[in-house]
């Protein structure tokens, strides 16, 4: 799946110091967005992020964070859920959802 969010906007940080390369984040990402080269994850593309928190609630070495639950991808679920309309509260524009 290669959708993509908002450009630059998505929280996911990598601290690649505490990465000990045990690949799960690239096995629990739906969108793919790791690589794992040389025993070290990579963020391939931030903006394909949905901020899902899979990867931070499944890295054992605390290398992963993202502010998941909110903004884009947030309101696109709770749509789906609530049957309503997406509402993420953002400015609006083209890139919006
Ligand atoms: S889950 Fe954490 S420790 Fe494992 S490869 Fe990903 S970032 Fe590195
Ligand atoms: S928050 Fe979800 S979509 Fe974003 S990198 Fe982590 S697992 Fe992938």
């Amino acid at each position: 799946m290669k959708h993509r969010y908002l450009n630059d906007v998505a929280t996911l940080s990598l601290d690649p110091d505490k990465c000990v390369g045990c690949g799960l984040c690239a096995d629990v990402c739906p969108h793919g967005v790791f690589d794992i080269t040389d025993r070290k994850a990579q963020i391939t593309d931030r903006d394909l992020c949905m901020e899902c928190g899979a990867c931070a609630k499944n890295c054992p070495a605390n290398a992963l964070a993202v502010n998941a639950g909110v903004g884009c991808a947030a309101a696109i679920i709770n749509s789906w859920i609530t049957g309503g309309e997406p509402s993420c509260d953002c400015s609006g524009g083209k890139d919006c959802c």
